[in-house]
C-alpha cells in the first residue's frame, strides 16, 4: 500500500499528464510525456465508475481486465494492479505509451461524453513505470514443463506475445531475431522521445525472466531455414513484420537526399543519424511520418509534412499530430507530391499539387491548379512497407498473399505449412502494436493445443 486511497470523486475532469514544453523538447531526444505522478494517477483512477457491465473491455484486443487494474490504482494497491496487467500483457509499459487507446479501450469508456474518457493507457503506463522502481518484479505463474519446444521467429510485439504466452503454458521457447536486440519496430522504428529504449529493454528482460531464450543477430532464411528449425522444434511462429519499404511512385525518388522512413528512423535508432539537412519534407501521414518529422526537427531541420489525406483523415494518433504542430512542423494536408527535382544528382525541391482525398477509394484526385514547390535538401517517403521475401523464398509450400504477406487462418494463425503459424504485420500488413500482440496470442493458443496433442 502507498498513499492513502482516494475514496471521493470530487473533481471529475480528466487529468492531464505533464510533458516537456515544445521549446525544450525540440532540443533533446528525451521522452516528451513524463507520466502521471502518484496522486494524479490515483485521482484519475478514482474517476472510473467501475461500470457493472464495463464496455471498455470490448475495446481491448488482448483482454486486459481494465476496471480491475484501475480500481487497484484508486485503492493504492499498485502491486495487485501490475499483477492484473501482467496476466494479459507482456508489454504494459509499451502499450501504456504508444497503443492507440483512443481507438480501442478508451473509445468504449462510458464517461466519454460527460467528463472525458478515463486515461486507460496512461494508467497502464503508470503501473508499469511504478513496477520499474520496485526491488522485486512479479513474474506470472508458469505451467509445468510440457516437454515441447517452440521457435518464434521475430522479436517484435507479435513474437514477444506469442513467446510469453507459450512459456506461460509450459513450453520451452527460443526467439530468433535478426537485430542484435528484441523489440522490432519498438526499438528500430519508434523514436526515443515517444518510447525510450530503456523501457523496451525492461520488457524484454521480463520475457527473459519468464524463461525465454533469445538467439539475436540471427537471420532466419539466411543462417537457418524454417525447415531446419522444425527438425529441432515442435512448432514455429513467424512474426517477422514488414521491413521492406515501398517506393513512392513519382519521378525523382532515386535522387540523393531522398530516404525511406526505415532508413531515416533505423539509422537514428542505431546511433548514426542522417543529419545536417536544413529543409526537409516528409511524405505521408501515419505514425512513421510524424516520427520522421519530429526526429528531423530535433536534428535541426525546418520540416514540412505533405500528405494527400485531408486534415481529419490523418491516421496518426491525434496527440502525435498535436505534438508535431506544437514543435513547429508545418502540415500540408490534401497535398499530392508529383515529383522530386534535382541538381547534380541531389534533390532540391518537392513539387506537389493540391488534391482532394476520397477516404472510401483511398485515393486522391488532383484539384486543377498550379504546382506548389517546396525547396528541400532532403525528402523522406513514408508510404508503407511490405514483408521481406526471405522467409517466403526459403520456405517451400508457405502460401503468400498478393503483397507478399503470409496467408493465415485468421482465427488460429495457422499457415499452409504443417507446424508453422504466423501473425502480426507479416500476415496483415502494417497495422498496430496491439493488433500484432493479439495475433501472437491467438497463434499461441492454437500452437498450445497442437503441442499438447503430440
Ligand atoms: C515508425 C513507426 C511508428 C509506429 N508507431 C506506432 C504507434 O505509435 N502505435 C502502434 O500501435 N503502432 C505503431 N506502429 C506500427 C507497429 O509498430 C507495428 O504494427 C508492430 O510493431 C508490428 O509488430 P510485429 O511483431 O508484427 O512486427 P515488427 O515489430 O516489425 O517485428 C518483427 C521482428 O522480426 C524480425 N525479423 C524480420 N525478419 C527476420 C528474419 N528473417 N529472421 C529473424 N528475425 C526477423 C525484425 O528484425 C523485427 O524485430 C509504428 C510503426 C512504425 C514503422
Amino acid at each position: 500500500m502507498h498513499s492513502k486511497p482516494l475514496r471521493k470523486r470530487a473533481d471529475l475532469t480528466r487529468r492531464e499528464m505533464p510533458k516537456q514544453t515544445p521549446a525544450i523538447r525540440t532540443r533533446n531526444f528525451s521522452e516528451v510525456e513524463l507520466g502521471f505522478p502518484v496522486e494524479t494517477a490515483m485521482e484519475e483512477a478514482a474517476r472510473c465508475r467501475q461500470c457493472p457491465d464495463p464496455s471498455c473491455l470490448s475495446g481491448c484486443p488482448i483482454g486486459i481486465n481494465i476496471p480491475a487494474f484501475i480500481k487497484c490504482i484508486a485503492d493504492s494497491d499498485f502491486s495487485a494492479g501490475i499483477r492484473i496487467l501482467r496476466e494479459k500483457n507482456h508489454l504494459p509499459a509499451v502499450c501504456g505509451r504508444v497503443c492507440p487507446a483512443e481507438l480501442n479501450c478508451e473509445k468504449h469508456c462510458s464517461l466519454k461524453e460527460k467528463n472525458g474518457r478515463i486515461s486507460i493507457g496512461r494508467l497502464e503506463r503508470f503501473l508499469a513505470d511504478w513496477e520499474t522502481n520496485q526491488p522485486d518484479r512479479y513474474f506470472s505463474e508458469i505451467s509445468p514443463f510440457t516437454g515441447r519446444k517452440a521457435a518464434v521467429i521475430g522479436g517484435g510485439p507479435a513474437g514477444i506475445t506469442a513467446a510469453g504466452d507459450l512459456i506461460r503454458l509450459g513450453h520451452r521457447v527460443t526467439v530468433f531475431e535478426s537485430f542484435k536486440e528484441l523489440g522490432g519496430v519498438l526499438v528500430y522504428g519508434i523514436p526515443e522521445f515517444r518510447l525510450p529504449r530503456s523501457v523496451v529493454r525492461r520488457e524484454i528482460e521480463y520475457l527473459a525472466g519468464l524463461g525465454g531464450e533469445f538467439q539475436t543477430s540471427f537471420v532466419v532464411g539466411t543462417m537457418r531455414t524454417i525447415d531446419s528449425i522444425l527438425e529441432e522444434y515442435d512448432a514455429v511462429f513467424v512474426g517477422t513484420g514488414v521491413d521492406l519499404p515501398s517506393v513512392a511512385d513519382i519521378p525523382g525518388v532515386d535522387l540523393n537526399g531522398v530516404y525511406s522512413a526505415n532508413q531515416y528512423l533505423t539509422s537514428m535508432n542505431l546511433g548514426s543519424p542522417i543529419k545536417d539537412h536544413k529543409f526537409l519534407a516528409v511524405i505521408g501521414s501515419g505514425n512513421a511520418a510524424f516520427d520522421c518529422a519530429r526526429t528531423a526537427i530535433r536534428l535541426g531541420a525546418e520540416v514540412t509534412l505533405v500528405c494527400k489525406k485531408s486534415r481529419q483523415d490523418i491516421p496518426a494518433r491525434p496527440e502525435e499530430v498535436l505534438h508535431a504542430e506544437e514543435e513547429g512542423i508545418v502540415i500540408e494536408p490534401s497535398t499530392q507530391p508529383v515529383h522530386c527535382l534535382g541538381e547534380n544528382g541531389w534533390v532540391v525541391s518537392l513539387q506537389c499539387v493540391k488534391a482532394q482525398f476520397d477516404p472510401d477509394e483511398n485515393n486522391a484526385a488532383f484539384i486543377n491548379g498550379a504546382e506548389i514547390s517546396y525547396p528541400v535538401d532532403a525528402v523522406i517517403c513514408t508510404i508503407g512497407n511490405n514483408p521481406n521475401p526471405l522467409i517466403a523464398a526459403t520456405t517451400p509450400g508457405l502460401e503468400m498473399g498478393e503483397k507478399g504477406n503470409i496467408s493465415i487462418d485468421e482465427a488460429t494463425g495457422k499457415t499452409s505449412r504443417n507446424r508453422v503459424w504466423a501473425g502480426g504485420d507479416v500476415a496483415t500488413g502494417a497495422v498496430s502494436i496491439i493488433a500484432s500482440m493479439s495475433a501472437g496470442r491467438k497463434a499461441a493458443r492454437s500452437m498450445h493445443q497442437f503441442l499438447c496433442s503430440l
